[in-house]
């Protein structure tokens, strides 16, 4: 199928290059034109594990292009994918400038020739699919004023104008595993009460439902994947469907959170809580780690977004207003025990351990790293970093935090009084403690993720204080 993804960030990359190794023909448009000419070069403009060589490969096959003429490629394509930014707004609604920007001009772009599906990739708030139709019939209706303004009709006769449907589609993958989240997703939901538009899509996925394309050297097939759940619902559902997925896995980390500070009160270790209750089936293990809290792109930027929509209802969301306030406390909690332990934090070296949000990827989207940084700052610490992947973005993106970025973790603990583990790199997990402990000032670790192992760090003479435990 002929394909356009517009917005070549992590999502809309990842769908284009994954649709591609599928054997579609996919123009991806970015209008950013460093991220362009970076996407033309061979090059991908973020860290994500495997992308930049699957990109590479598919490119090679002709089969995924790059282009910045989102006319051209919205004429050549059938499905048309919006996959740009719906970052939050201060006032925590999501900023949906890049949405309509694009919608218009899909329907500036549109002609007769055939029926295009507009899909909405991006997250956007429900009712998102009325408006975003409304916007494309705009575009239509502005490129029809302007073309009877240039050129004299021919006939009286009424063109009935493009034929498009909008339909949803969110995406569900993670930064750090999107490939392999895309080949072997838990569900594809396709939000449309259009029966043509839900079997094209079904028909685009079908390789991915029935797991039939031979799966990629660098992202295998889960054992015993066979089939993937095809869900079709209405718009507004499938819409509410994205939030619900992300407000429940941040509130079930805050729950986490929640429980390992009542941990410390009374003796118990949130570890081995998680396990317990994580065990039951009806809870499930993941997403119940203790620790700074969550963080990037999606789970803050989408509770807010989902309080916003319920507060034009006048509806109330106590879960998620407490989801929120559980992970703001929660990333302070480590200076917490900066102080218990150190007592005077004016003064003090600091060296964090990771910046990024979460391992293998390098954004730094409402990381809890930087608000511990800042926070630092604000009562005098000098605060080092070192992250395997974002410092250099981190610099560019921040100019004005006040860190010294150190070249490796050994550098970062020379002259510490305390190292924070902030990111859970697996790198950080295998440090030579017995070297570190040599090369800080005071001998401390705050592990704020719970990952690092606890025998091993006191073993070499440091003070070892995790979360909840
Ligand atoms: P991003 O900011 O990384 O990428 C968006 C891209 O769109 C940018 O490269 C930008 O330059 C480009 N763009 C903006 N306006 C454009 C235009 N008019 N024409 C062409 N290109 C344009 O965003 P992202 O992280 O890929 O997220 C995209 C959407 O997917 C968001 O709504 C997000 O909430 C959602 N989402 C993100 C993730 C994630 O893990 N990042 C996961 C699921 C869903």
């Amino acid at each position: 199928m002929d394909i356009c993804v517009i917005g070549a960030g992590y999502v809309g990359l990842v769908t284009s290059a994954c649709l591609a190794y599928l054997g579609n023909h996919v123009i991806a448009v970015e209008s950013n034109p460093e991220r362009l000419s970076s996407l033309q070069a061979g090059g991908v403009p973020f860290f994500e594990p495997g992308l930049e060589e699957f990109v590479k490969k598919t490119s090679a096959t002709g089969n995924l292009t790059f282009s910045d003429n989102l006319a051209a490629a919205v004429q050549k394509a059938q499905i048309i994918f919006i996959a740009v930014g719906t970052p939050s707004l201060p006032n925590g609604e999501p900023d949906l400038s890049q949405v309509m920007v694009v919608a218009r001009a899909i329907g500036g772009a549109l002609d007769d020739s055939k029926r295009r599906i507009v899909v909405n990739k991006s997250t956007v708030p429900v009712g998102s699919g009325n408006w975003v139709e409304m916007l494309v019939s705009q575009g239509v209706a502005n490129a029809q004023k302007s073309a009877k303004e240039t050129v004299p009709p021919a006939s009286t006769a009424r063109s009935e104008g493009p034929s498009f449907v909008v339909v949803s589609n969110p995406e569900f993958l993670r930064e750090g595993s999107a490939i392999a989240d895309s080949f072997y997703p838990d569900r594809i939901v396709v939000g449309s009460i259009d029966e043509q538009a839900t079997s094209v899509m079904k028909n685009l996925y079908k390789p991915i439902i029935n797991q039939t394309f031979e799966q990629p050297s660098f992202a295998k097939r889960p054992e015993k994947l066979e089939s993937v759940p095809f869900v079709v619902t209405d718009l507004a559902s499938a819409e509410l469907i994205k939030y619900s997925a992300n407000a429940f896995l941040a509130m079930k980390i805050s729950f986490a959170n929640e429980i390992s500070g009542l941990c410390e009160k009374v003796g118990a270790d949130v570890k081995q809580v998680a396990q317990g209750i994580g065990l039951d089936y009806r809870i499930g293990k993941a997403f119940l780690n203790a620790g700074v809290g969550w963080g990037g792109s999606c789970f803050g930027k989408d509770v807010s977004a989902l309080m916003q929509v319920a507060k034009e209802y006048s509806y109330p969301t106590s879960l998620l207003e407490a989801t929120v306030a559980v992970n703001e406390r929660q990333r302070l909690v480590v200076i917490k025990k900066l102080q218990e332990e150190l007592k005077i934090l004016k003064g003090r070296t600091i060296g964090l351990m990771g910046l990024s949000f979460k391992p293998d990827t390098d954004d730094l989207r409402d990381a809890p790293a930087l608000t511990i940084a800042y926070q630092l700052l604000k009562m005098g610490a000098s605060v080092k970093a070192y992250d395997p992947v974002s410092n250099e973005v981190c610099k560019t993106l921040h100019p004005h935090l006040d860190v010294v970025y150190a070249t490796d973790v050994e550098d970062l603990a020379s002259d510490c009084d305390a190292l924070v583990l902030v990111t859970e790199w697996a790198q950080f997990k295998k440090a030579d403690w017995k070297k570190i402990a040599k090369l800080m000032r005071w001998p401390l670790v705050i592990d704020g993720r719970n990952a690092l192992n606890e025998d091993d760090i006191r073993a070499c003479g440091i003070t070892y204080r995790g979360v909840g435990c």
